[in-house]
């Protein structure tokens, strides 16, 4: 056996390979707690060199929310690896049941740590809100708001620890994995929902129904100013207004108090020059936010800069999650009515796909001067981030224009037969109705043409793109099948989940691999008369035989081809075979 064991790096060793660090002293500095703190954070102890380990950041909460009377940890969770995934209620109100929260007036903020576990800044930042909370003088963020904050999501992967797992992150030390412990993108698994850790977000979901959802990372990528990058999709319209209108300003104004950076999220067209702009991200709920926005959930991805220290990221970090109590606590009354007038929409269509804006718009960038040096290993050139700060007008390309969408129809039809994507539509908390007795009835289906099977697995999937033809059928189905309306408040959800040709469908994830396969077939001996009988007793398919002929010369040399076609038209073809065999009720 070949035991590796590496050699802790220090801090200043990874500085070597990183950009240069702009120097920072911001307001925020005045958060840490002083070394005579009884209840100091790890973190702050090691001068924000590490992160606690599961253990420590578990016994830390233990013993804090013993001592607290606002404060409560449960476990909502158990990873693949039977770690406990713990919760923190930080609530002045007694009763922390579900039902009991949902009764208060006060918005339920939902906020994980960990997804991805190297990115771990949330851990430290809830850590230190919170016993600020508890002992210090910040109690009165809970007069307005209740929140649920789960210190690390991806917890067998923050124990794949290591200095090593993330090379464009300055800090801390030691980092957790970006996969879980079966190797998957928990940020890639909201609709499918492969994942303990993901399923338990959103039962957390479905239990609480939190008016506001925050998902904290550190970014990779590119150099540029901001330290705090944040934002959200805008599938839901009335509650994007109000992120943008009433929470954006008020939370870029705390954080600048606070002497940050704030940014929008930032994906750059090309990672080695900003002047060629930046892009959106495609809306799709197989990421965290995007998942939350189609609940009707205003949803915020948290990317700090991961070119920034550890400290600076942290301590942003703390002041987000405290304006975000603030504002959330103070503008209730219009979150709530934005969440309200979103979850209330039945949209005759639903748009499926986005494309880009015709024109970009231009943006100011604050950016970092970049410059292109000959390589020493490779034959090209690399980008080297100077460190000087620069402001740009850039190109930013949205991808806001709807592309395809789907009418919406009264209900779906999913058989007994498919009872893994049953089982998960009711993870999500989509409301169906079970049938009892065989119910027959008259459904749209899609036959699949030309569907292609990705040669890569992604995220565990073969990946299944498609054309679509809709066929009138008259379905029997079978107790154990489902009816769901898509009258319900997850009806865009469930929508998403179900039509084909959604790159989020079960379809494209590849759940319904088996109907690609044709399990029937005719012997030559059998389709050769049969071919002659159909040619004499139909002129129709006579002609067309022989317009095939005439238009495809070669047709007729490729016996396989010929009998295929014929087979295709007899009676004895496979009428399932790339039969969708989920059934839309119009
Ligand atoms: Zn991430």
């Amino acid at each position: 056996m070949l035991l590796f064991i590496a050699p802790l790096i220090s801090v200043a060793q990874q500085d070597d390979i990183l950009p240069p660090v702009v120097s920072w002293k911001g307001k925020s500095l005045e958060l840490v707690a002083r070394k005579d703190n009884p209840w100091i954070t790890p973190t702050e102890k090691s001068d924000f060199i590490t992160t606690p380990t599961y253990v420590e950041t578990m016994a830390w909460f233990n013993k804090l929310c013993d001592a607290s009377d606002v404060l409560t940890m449960v476990t909502v969770g158990q990873s693949a690896n039977a770690r406990s995934i713990n919760m923190v209620i930080a609530s002045l109100d007694g009763n922390i049941e579900p039902d009991a929260l949902l009764n208060s007036s006060k918005p339920i903020l939902l906020v994980h740590a960990g997804i991805h576990s190297g990115e771990i800044d949330g851990n430290t930042a809830g850590m230190m809100l919170l016993r600020d909370i508890a002992f210090g003088k910040k109690r009165s963020l809970l007069d307005k708001v209740n929140l649920l904050f789960i210190p690390i999501l991806s917890v067998d992967a923050h124990e794949r620890s290591s200095p090593y797992n993330r090379p464009n992150q300055r800090g801390p030390a030691n980092m957790g994995w970006r996969t879980n412990a079966r190797n998957l993108n928990l940020n890639r698994d909201y609709s499918k929902l492969d994942t303990e850790e993901v399923r338990t977000v959103v039962q957390i979901m479905n239990d609480y129904h939190p008016s506001f959802y925050v998902d904290l990372h550190v970014t990779d990528g590119a150099d540029y100013q901001y330290d705090i990058t944040y934002g959200a999709s805008d599938y839901s319209r009335s509650i994007s207004k109000w992120l943008t209108k009433t929470f954006n300003p008020e939370m870029d104004n705390a954080l600048k108090t606070h002497g940050h950076i704030p940014g929008p999220l930032i994906f750059a067209a090309n990672e080695r020059d900003f002047t060629q702009g930046k892009a959106d991200f495609p809306y799709m709920p197989r990421f965290s936010t995007s998942y939350g926005d189609i609940r009707r959930i205003p949803s915020i991805l948290v990317e700090n800069h991961s070119l920034k220290p550890f400290k600076q990221r942290v301590l942003g970090t703390y002041v987000f999650l405290e304006a975000l109590m603030q504002i959330t606590g103070k503008e209730s009354v219009s979150l709530k009515k934005a969440i309200h007038d979103d979850t209330a929409l039945r949209n005759k269509d639903v748009v499926l796909t986005w494309k880009n804006a015709e024109q970009p718009e231009m943006v100011e960038f604050l950016g970092i001067e970049s410059t292109l040096k000959p390589s020493a290993v490779t034959s090209s050139d690399y980008v080297v981030w100077t460190g000087k700060t620069i402001t740009q007008n850039i190109p930013y390309f949205r991808i806001n224009r709807p592309g395809l969408s789907v009418k919406r129809p009264k209900a779906y039809w999913v058989p007994a037969t498919y009872k893994d994507v049953i089982g998960r539509l009711a993870i999500h908390g989509i409301a169906m109705e079970k049938i009892t007795e065989p119910k027959t009835v008259e459904v749209t289906m899609y036959r699949l043409q030309n569907p292609k099977i990705a040669n890569e697995p992604f995220e565990g999937h073969f990946l299944v793109s498609t054309g679509l033809a809709p066929e009138k059928h008259t379905e029997t189905y079978y107790p154990g099948a489902v009816r769901i309306s898509t009258d319900q408040d997850l009806g865009d959800l469930l929508i998403y989940l179900l039509e084909p040709q959604s790159p989020d469908s079960f379809l494209a994830w590849g759940f319904f691999a088996e109907i690609f396969s044709r399990t029937e077939y005719i012997e030559e001996y059998a389709i050769e008369p049969l071919a002659r009988q159909m040619l004499s007793k139909d002129i129709k398919l006579a002609a067309e035989f022989e317009l095939k002929k005439k238009q495809d010369p070669d047709f007729i040399n490729d016996k396989a081809a010929v009998y295929k076609w014929f087979y295709e038209r007899s009676p004895y073809y496979d009428n399932r075979y790339l039969l969708y065999p989920v059934g839309r009720e119009e």
